[in-house]
């Protein structure tokens, strides 16, 4: 038979997604893939339910139902400070991961340079790849997970076209500073480069930082393809539903792409999640102090089995610091992780363009007694430590 393609052979299949099927399969507390094990707002169920009834069942307008828009353009225009019109400015796509590719597919030429930020989220490796872009790593400095200003003005130097900034971090848990994000912003300007940021829990931001939209910089809407999603913040990751916010000429090219690779996000879905898009800013707060406390009680769990880690300032990661155990292999670790303790981790390598073996990455957007329970069982590891990958 014909070989496949070679763009395949450069990227592996994703490593979250890997430790979810290894945390089924030993029957672990999976706090690998990062999605809730709790139940999405009643008030979004019942939604579904009339709508599951009254349709409507066939698809969408490509680009976004108008009622989805309109809601999203008015969410997005209140939280992101910036006037954001429905019919010019979005494309809605199939989750984050889309517009992610999406946006890179609708600005970079094969061959092109793009900045990515390592650690990162593993989709953007195979983003590149997939795009045919030739990714430039800055390096994110551990604990702080800051970047050197030169290394990054260096890599400018290379004339990428484009940046990913994924803010708030996932998997550090950084919150870019707007000091930050100000100098890539002059640094974007400065080497005229698109801005594609992830933006997906630009609600679960720990007090006291505070979430800057890229789009919201002086002199910036232009330049930026803003991605996110539903998903994290109604808790609703299987519904797939995420977007991209851009000027008008992005958004042209966006919709062509996302026409072709999906035709669009399912249309029973955009129809109920408009109730999410109304919610008013009591539903931000609580989603906040909710993810607030489940973050101090898994930092206190892990405390109880002395992990070390680096708290997190947004998002609902943890990057454990796993160097005690003298691990060569971060892999081989999380599989005797899940398999002995009966904890899913990620192992923080696939994150890394460096040879980093030390992290393994928790999530903790789980019920109190999913954490509890990992809590209890974390703290036979040093009972296990000794027979490691025994
Ligand atoms: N964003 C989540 C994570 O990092 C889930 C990713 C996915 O599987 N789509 O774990």
């Amino acid at each position: 038979m014909p070989n496949t393609s070679e763009r395949t052979k450069f990227f592996t299949e994703s490593v979250i997604r890997r430790m979810t099927r290894i945390s089924n399969e030993y029957g672990a507390v999976n706090l690998s893939q990062g999605f809730p094990d709790f139940e999405p707002p009643l008030e979004l169920k019942e939604e579904l339910q009339k709508t599951a009834i009254n349709g409507p069942h066939q698809y969408a307008i490509t680009w976004g139902a108008p009622n989805f828009l309109e809601a999203l353009a008015k969410k997005q225009s209140r939280f992101m400070g910036v006037n954001i019109e429905a019919q010019k400015n979005i494309v809605v796509t199939c989750g984050s991961t889309e517009a992610m590719m999406a946006a890179l597919m609708s600005v970079v030429n094969m061959g092109d340079k793009v900045i990515v930020f390592s650690p990162f989220y593993e989709n953007y490796g195979a983003d590149t790849v997939l795009t045919g872009a030739v990714p430039i790593y800055v390096h994110l400095t551990p604990p702080a997970f800051n970047f050197d200003k030169k290394a990054l003005r260096e890599a400018f130097c290379q004339r990428p076209k484009a940046i990913i900034i994924c803010n708030p971090g996932n998997p550090t848990g950084k919150v870019f500073t707007k000091d930050e994000l100000l100098y890539i912003a002059s640094l974007a300007e400065e080497f005229d480069t698109w801005v594609i940021t992830d933006e997906v829990y630009e609600h679960i931001v720990y007090k006291p930082h505070k979430h800057t939209y890229f789009a919201s910089l002086p002199n910036m809407f232009e330049r930026t393809i803003s991605c996110s999603s539903l998903s994290k913040t109604y808790s609703i990751t299987g519904w797939r539903l995420g977007y991209i916010i851009a000027s008008e000429e992005v958004i042209n090219a966006a919709r062509k792409v996302h026409d072709f690779l999906t035709v669009g996000a399912a249309a029973p879905l955009q129809e109920a999640a408009v109730k999410a898009l109304e919610f008013d800013d009591n539903y931000y707060d609580k989603l906040l102090s909710h993810y607030t406390r489940k973050k101090e009680l898994f930092l206190n769990l892990l405390d109880d089995a002395k992990l070390k880690y680096i708290e997190p300032e947004g998002a609902y990661y943890v990057m454990a610091d796993i160097s005690e155990f003298g691990v060569k292999n971060d892999v081989e670790f999380a599989e005797w992780l899940a398999r002995k303790v009966g904890v899913a981790a990620v192992p923080g390598s696939t994150f890394f363009k460096e040879n980093i073996q030390n992290y393994i990455r928790f999530h903790f957007a789980k019920k109190e007694e999913t954490l509890l329970e990992a809590g209890k069982r974390l703290l036979k590891l040093r009972e296990f430590a000794s027979k490691l990958y025994v």
